[in-house]
């Protein structure tokens, strides 16, 4: 176990973020059930040692597209329909979760946010509350963007970034991002093969950030590297540690937190002048 890993299993409050690739079968987008249940297991066990949980899930637009068997070419459909898909997806998303979790004798919720959970103050300190009252009752709390009414002036965009917004808000000690790409490497990985791979980012630096302008997100989610780089950011800034490591097997989540070197750890500098209301405001304005 390397000194930054240590901590690692001292974490008592996580936030584990796995993007729509993560959750479906790459042949044919339908979702993959063996690791939807790997997760809520894993997370349910996170819960029976008395760590508080969040899950930050994506999925809504994809199961619902699958529900109402929009045809797969239709990816510039007007918002309307993304909306219509998200309304059906998210409480389909949700039945599936709600029945595995119960399998396991927890009980879940569902948070779904905008901007302006953020923003205005007391919509922010009314969700504060509600995320301290969940884990007060030990129930684990499954948020989402609310894609129904989020809009671009209110909405954040991509769950990478809320859920770093979600980890900050509740003061929590870990970020997991659970996505397609081991960690962070020098370059993208699928098209330099002499990238180097990042175990520890110490610093997050303009040098950094700028390297994950270039990459792109997966054909399933909104997320690549510069909204993980973004959501770091915030993440660190708000004294919070983060992860990113590969889905591929979901097990990694009890692997990491008990202190193995796997994905790349982003290490929490907490800058006392961050101000996440404002820069949740401006994101979309940078
Ligand atoms: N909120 C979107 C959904 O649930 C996904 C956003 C993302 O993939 O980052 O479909």
């Amino acid at each position: 176990m390397t000194d930054s890993r240590v901590h690692m299993k001292d974490k008592r409050r996580i936030v584990v973020k796995i993007g729509s690739s993560s959750l479906q079968h790459e042949e044919t987008g339908d979702l993959d059930y063996t690791k939807l249940d790997v997760l809520v297991r894993e997370l349910c066990n996170l819960r029976n040692q008395g760590k508080d949980v969040v899950l930050v899930t994506s999925g809504a637009i994809s199961v619902g597209k699958k529900a109402i068997m929009l045809p797969e070419d239709e990816d510039d459909n007007p918002i309307a329909v993304k909306q219509a898909c998200a309304a059906v997806g998210q409480a389909r998303l949700m039945m599936i979760y709600q029945k595995i979790f119960a399998e396991y004798n927890q009980v879940a919720a569902q948070i779904l946010m905008t901007k302006n959970t953020i923003v205005d103050n007391l919509n922010r300190f009314n969700a504060q509350n509600t995320f301290a009252e969940l884990f007060k009752l030990g129930v684990i709390p499954i948020v989402n963007e609310n894609d129904t009414v989020a809009t671009y002036e209110i909405e954040i965009g991509d769950n990478d970034t809320l859920s770093a917004i979600v980890a900050s808000l509740i003061d929590a000690d870990m970020l997991l991002l659970l996505s397609d790409i081991d960690g962070l490497y020098t370059d993208d990985p699928r098209q330099n093969p002499d990238v180097k791979y990042i175990e520890v980012v110490e610093e997050l630096t303009d040098e950094l950030m700028n390297m994950g302008k270039a990459s792109t997100g997966s054909s399933a989610g909104t997320g690549g590297m510069f909204t993980k780089l973004q959501a770091a950011k915030i993440a660190n800034s708000m004294g919070v540690d983060m992860v990113i490591a590969n889905s591929r097997d979901i097990k990694v989540i009890h692997r990491i937190l008990s202190g193995q070197n796997i994905g790349t750890l982003f290490m929490a500098h907490r800058e006392s002048q961050f101000d996440l209301p404002l820069y949740v405001q401006q994101m979309h304005k940078n």
